[in-house]
């Protein structure tokens, strides 16, 4: 796996002081891909919160550093380890195709860690991630500026060649409070060939003809078609006009 933009190069281990946040099998250490037993460079960390899911807030204690993350977490104690090769996967797709997002659309990628418990029993995973501001939903997110960082956000992440597959679940998209969301939870993301697609007009009608997207075909229809003021729906503005402010550019070997 390439090497991760990660603050912590040197740590090849990651130590969670036990929490009961965690399961009561955690194993308090992970080890990074391709790190020896010897290896004894580590990061420390207590669990000080459970975000949603399998997601839980990090508070560094060595080294000790304001810096937030979160450890998305898989486990498994059976022989179907799909739990661990998505989280795996999420993990190569953040290191590759998403290296250049990070810290912009996506969240940066600190570092991805697995281990097994000392009877074999159960293996673990942790992916490291920026700790995002939550903020809950309000109004701006149903006006058109943050719709169309949303589509300009997608239209990076297909132009990178990955299809996100959950694009439907607000909870992926986490906005700090401001306008522009970053998209999270890659999990079940693929790699792809991106054919790139015309905007929807504001009723969500694509343009029929051009080999599409499917989609980003379906963003447009859920949420490119939001994307302009309800003043400027009464014609004033026209389609290129559109194109442009969109940032279609972004994919012009689509166009
Ligand atoms: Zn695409």
């Amino acid at each position: 796996m390439p090497t991760a933009k990660s603050l912590f190069p040197s740590a090849s281990n990651l130590i969670i002081i036990p929490s009961p946040l965690l399961p009561a099998t955690f194993p308090g250490m992970l080890r990074a891909p391709g790190a020896s037993q010897d290896d004894r460079s580590t990061l420390k960390a207590v669990v000080s919160g459970h975000i949603q899911g399998s997601v839980f807030s990090l508070k560094f204690t060595e080294p000790v550093t304001h810096l937030k993350a979160v450890l998305k977490w898989a486990q498994t104690d059976d022989r179907d380890t799909t739990s661990i090769e998505m989280l795996r996967n999420e993990a190569s797709i953040y290191m590759r195709e998403l290296l250049s997002l990070q810290g912009t659309v996506v969240p940066r990628c600190y570092g991805y860690y697995e281990g097994t418990t000392s009877d074999g029993r159960t293996r673990f995973a942790g992916l490291l991630l920026e700790e995002l501001p939550r903020k809950p939903q309000e109004n701006w997110t149903r006006a058109a500026e943050y719709h169309r960082h949303l589509m300009i956000a997608f239209c990076k992440i297909h132009k990178a060649g990955i299809q996100h597959h959950g694009v439907m679940d607000p909870r992926h998209f986490i906005t700090d409070g401001g306008s522009a969301p970053k998209i999270v939870s890659f999990s079940l993301a693929t790699r792809h060939n991106c054919a790139g697609c015309p905007p929807a007009d504001s009723a969500g009608n694509i343009p029929q003809g051009a080999a599409v997207c499917l989609e980003l075909q379906l963003l447009e229809m859920h949420y490119g078609s939001k994307t302009v003021e309800r003043e400027e729906l009464d014609g004033r503005t026209s389609r290129l006009a559109k194109w442009e402010r969109l940032g279609y550019r972004l994919i012009p070997d689509a166009f």
